[in-house]
């Protein structure tokens, strides 16, 4: 059995704040280990379930999506780590072979107060990101293009908030609550050793239910249709580019760009290239 692991950083054991996820924060580098230690107990409780074959994506968006201590990790698991990653910004080495995806250190969408570090793609530029008219997450949007794949997500490792929202677009997924959010920037957090041991024990019950046939992957209705609401209205210049170069984009109003795709991951990359076209739309040609 094959398990795809997505890991971001927000949601990991011990992360309480933006500057715990950035390269100069105080706890950065404990917090690499912590998020390193996250992936090792989704293996170990995946592996004790009968798993044998890891692949670990990083998706934390600091350090060119490089954030793992190598050192320390499980000898188990494939890497991808980097970028660009061709085609794809995200789940790039996610197909049919895998069996299941989990969902380790994973964050809540913008405005979901109070969830921790909460944002959706941009953790500055995006008031809001919406997928057929209603407010979407980033891990739904993994979650769907897991299923374009067929495959089902089986875990979710983060905050309380961020483990509701994707039991309410995954029914049946397994929760490993690793802090509940007090607010943006704080939350009440138990030890990431002990926290790890939830996430190990949840693993293992999610592969177990997945084999069962309790977990399948969520319905989804193609092509996708986003709008990216940006914090700031465009400037006229990203007007006048995304006018006569990106016309795959449509504007709507000051603030909100439009666009749609039959491919999930293809979409995604839309909606993570808009706070490009929007901030820098004449350096566009490098993303
Ligand atoms: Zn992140």
């Amino acid at each position: 059995m094959r398990v795809y692991i997505s890991v971001d950083m927000e949601g990991v054991s011990g992360v309480t704040r933006w500057q715990d996820v950035i390269t100069t924060g105080q706890d950065y580098q404990r917090a690499r280990s912590w998020m390193t230690a996250d992936v090792n107990a989704a293996v170990a409780g995946a592996r004790a379930a009968g798993a044998s074959d890891f692949v670990v994506e990083e998706n934390h968006g600091v350090e060119m999506l490089c954030n793992l201590v190598l050192d320390e990790i499980d000898e188990a698991v494939e890497v991808v780590r980097g970028q660009p990653r061709g085609g794809a910004t995200t789940a790039a080495a996610l197909d049919s072979s895998c069996d299941a995806l989990m969902l380790v250190g994973h964050h809540a969408k913008v405005g979901d107060y109070p969830g921790v570090c909460a944002h959706t793609i941009s953790y500055g530029d995006y008031q809001d990101v919406r997928l057929h008219g209603r407010s979407v997450s980033e891990g739904e949007i993994f979650a769907t293009i897991a299923a374009q794949a067929g495959v089902p997500t089986v875990l979710i490792a983060g905050d309380d908030v961020v483990g509701a929202e994707m039991q309410k677009v995954c029914p049946g997924i397994e929760v490993a609550t690793v802090k509940r959010a007090l607010s943006r920037t704080s939350a009440a957090i138990i030890p990431p050793a002990r926290a790890q041991g939830l996430i190990a024990a949840a693993a293992e019950r999610a592969i177990n239910r997945l084999r069962a046939g309790e977990i399948i992957a969520p319905d989804f209705t193609s092509p996708f249709a986003f709008e990216v609401q940006l914090r700031k209205p465009l400037s006229s210049e990203a007007r006048a580019v995304i006018g006569e170069r990106f016309r795959e984009f449509s504007i709507l109003d000051d603030r909100t760009v439009a666009f749609e795709h039959a491919e999930m991951a293809v979409a995604y990359r839309m909606a993570a290239i808009t706070q490009f076209l929007a901030r820098q739309p004449h350096d566009i040609r490098s993303y």
